[in-house]
């Protein structure tokens, strides 16, 4: 299957009109500024799914490659797809948690971060490197982290041939296990920056050395190419349609529902890369009702879904409980854009948002986007309470999953059962958790996860405890002028 842009195409000769998988994942911008997108989605309907009813994870997710056709070898996918026998259950990697009649948990934690960012950035990281090698290139990849796409970057890349990463956080802008999780991993080929600031001054950073005259020069005659492990990366995104299918065979095997019978997915959404996917199922014919879409106070996804402007014209990001859902350009929007309204649309929107940090959609097509998705937001108040109030029925999540349940309160028409896709283990927001249980907080991460093991008599991950006895390797602490010759030293 090829890719096409997002934008369309301006002809321009660095500009295929249509690219490979492989393509669309090394690729560079694509015209306008656009991004890559399949040019058409298979069709993974029932039939797909009865086949597929008693598939284990991998098998699954070799059929759903399959369906797209990706111009990778076989030993390449494998390779790829075997990382999932490393997350807690080989045989189910992706475990399907009850919390009541309705109500389930689709657990995308349970890899080696334990963030869902591990189920497409392991795999990712794989393709990438086996592309690399292949093509006989070297690679940089660039990412600026609040906490948990760095980690998960780091640990799928590190050691991998042709490929060097560049993390950079801001220092007192992650969980300690965040922080640690990045500064403690041993590699030739990682560097790790914290950079003094918070979140933002480290993505400025990241954009400043994109446009550097000096830095392209640099990775020229060094012959390094640029990549991004970002999540707007198609090599990512398909890795996300998977686990949606999957929970929801998981849901037939648990005889919770019929095969066919529809249910609503429920997800805390930042740049809406995990959303994307549950959409892209829906339309290739999984039977899901609607997607919900929580958001935190950082609520531009939730104006978008209702009330048909995307805008934040006078709006700046606030701090909140669910740190990850901090955004407010969710760039994977985008995709959805072009499925619904088509390239032209798609660039005068995505234009006037560049310019304005604003655009409209007009009535009808408002009404087409809510025939997919319905959304609200979670404020930091109602989030420790659903922690809480899941707690007591037995279920302990961490604060984003925690924000799904509003929508699920909210949300629904219909009285359909619910899948929340549940993106990070309590372990890396345990400050925000303890608190939330009643669990004292205590001074750090590690105190932290200690009441809180006590309290919930649930087991600290291995992963986790083994990080705060770990040698500390990476300790440059800078101010964000400095990145470029921290960086050119790096390479
Ligand atoms: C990345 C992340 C999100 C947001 O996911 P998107 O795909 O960017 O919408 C939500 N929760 C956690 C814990 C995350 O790490």
């Amino acid at each position: 299957m090829k890719f096409i842009e997002t934008r369309g195409n301006d002809s321009q000769p660095h500009h295929p009109l249509k690219v490979e998988f492989s393509g669309a994942i090394l690729g560079p911008i694509a015209s306008y500024g656009g991004i890559y997108v399949p040019e058409h989605l298979p069709d993974l309907g029932l039939e797909f799914l009865n086949k597929h009813r008693d598939s284990p994870y991998k098998q699954l997710a070799k059929a759903v490659l399959g369906a797209f056709e990706i111009d990778l070898d076989e030993s390449v996918i494998d390779e790829a797809l075997s990382l999932y026998d490393e997350f807690d259950d080989a045989n189910n990697p992706v475990p399907l948690a009850k919390i009541s009649d309705d109500l389930f948990v689709s657990e995308l934690y349970r890899g080696p971060t334990r963030a869902f960012k591990d189920m497409a950035l392991q795999p990712f990281g794989v393709l990438l490197s086996a592309l690399a090698r292949q093509r006989d290139e070297d690679y940089l990849i660039l990412a600026a982290t609040s906490g948990d796409t760095g980690p998960a970057a780091l640990e799928t890349f590190k050691n991998k041939e042709r490929v060097r990463v560049a993390c950079m956080f801001p220092e007192g802008g992650t969980s300690d296990v965040q922080r640690l999780q990045m500064i403690t991993e041993d590699a030739d080929n990682l560097k790790v920056i914290g950079i003094k600031g918070v979140f933002d001054d480290a993505q400025i950073a990241l954009k400043q050395l994109l446009g550097s005259q000096q830095f392209k020069e640099t990775l020229k005659a060094k012959k390094i190419h640029l990549s991004a492990a970002n999540s707007v990366n198609f090599g990512r995104i398909i890795f996300q349609i998977i686990y949606h299918i999957h929970a929801y065979l998981e849901m037939v095997r648990q005889a919770e529902i019929t095969m066919g019978t529809r249910i609503y997915l429920a997800v805390p959404s930042g740049n809406f890369g995990n959303a994307l996917g549950g959409y892209y199922a829906l339309k290739m014919g999984l039977p899901v009702e609607k997607i919900l879409i929580s958001t935190n106070k950082n609520n531009v996804l939730a104006q978008l879904i209702n009330h048909g402007r995307y805008d934040f014209r006078d709006t700046e990001v606030v701090a909140t409980l669910s740190p990850a859902m901090d955004i407010l350009k969710a760039s994977n929007v985008e995709r959805v854009l072009f499925d619904l309204y088509g390239a032209k649309r798609t660039r005068e929107m995505m234009q006037q948002l560049d310019e304005e940090r604003f655009y409209e959609l007009t009535e009808s097509e408002h009404q087409q986007l809510r025939e997919f998705f319905a959304a609200d937001e979670c404020d930091d108040e109602e989030t420790t309470r659903y922690v809480r109030n899941c707690f007591e029925q037995g279920y302990l999540m961490d604060p984003h999953t925690a924000t799904c349940i509003k929508v699920y309160d909210s949300c629904r028409s219909k009285p359909l059962k619910t899948v929340i896709t549940s993106t990070a283990e309590w372990t890396k927001f345990s400050m925000t958790t303890a608190e939330a249980i009643g669990a004292d907080g205590g001074d750090g991460d590690l105190q932290a996860l200690k009441n809180i093991s006590a309290k919930a008599e649930i087991d600290i991950p291995e992963q986790i405890e083994a990080l705060f006895k770990k040698p500390i390797i990476h300790k440059t602490l800078i101010n964000k002028e400095d990145i470029e010759k921290t960086i050119i030293s790096f390479l």
